[in-house]
């Protein structure tokens, strides 16, 4: 199994490891051409603007695009969850739209840059999973076949759609790889 991780900005190196570490081989895209083969997508977080407008620059816009809608698994983690929403409120920056939710960025107001809490996340079992939140996004509403899979407080923080999946926080920078298996093993890879 061969899982890319988006390498052109970002927390990517933390997502390889935690994906070698459940046994799969990955590779950092950066180019078109580094998109075959893959059985999964990882994009990373880091900051959203840059990441689209490198995207842009290296032409992974549309590949990303086509490959995604012909049955790619795509995990998008913080900035990553930006580039696959459909809508970014108060933003027309460039994303994949990939699904149906919309987002707002930089969501927990300015006093909480950062923070840690405890996310109950029944899909990946009972035990909370210690969720890292740096300047993050949240999802604002969800449409379509979204299923909704953990909130903080009252605000959605993960979610699926079919083969796609986003999270508002940083599972890589955990010792807990449940959210990543859990891609590997629901997204039909
Ligand atoms: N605030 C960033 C953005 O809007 C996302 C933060 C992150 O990925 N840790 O792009």
């Amino acid at each position: 199994m061969l899982i890319g991780v988006l390498a052109l900005q970002g927390a990517f190196i933390e997502h390889e490891k935690m994906l070698r570490s459940l046994g799969v081989d990955t590779v950092q895209v950066r180019l078109p051409g580094q998109l075959d083969k893959l059985d999964g997508l990882v994009i990373p977080g880091g900051e959203s603007t840059t990441m689209g407008k490198l995207m842009n620059d290296f032409g992974l816009f549309e590949p990303i695009r086509e490959k995604a809608e012909n049955g790619l698994p795509v995990l998008g983690t913080c900035a990553g969850m930006i580039m696959m929403a459909r809508e970014i409120a108060g933003s027309s920056q460039p994303r994949l739209g990939l699904m149906d939710i919309s987002v707002e960025r930089n969501a927990f107001g300015r006093q909480v840059d950062s923070f840690e809490a405890d996310i109950n996340i029944e899909a990946i079992g009972e035990e909370p999973f210690r969720a890292v939140f740096i300047r993050a996004p949240y999802i604002l509403g969800v449409d379509g076949n979204v299923q909704i899979l953990a909130r903080h407080g009252d605000k959605i923080v993960a979610a699926r759609q079919g083969r796609f999946m986003v999270l508002a926080f940083h599972p890589e920078l955990t010792r807990d790889n449940r959210l990543h298996k859990y891609f590997l093993e629901n997204m039909n890879i």
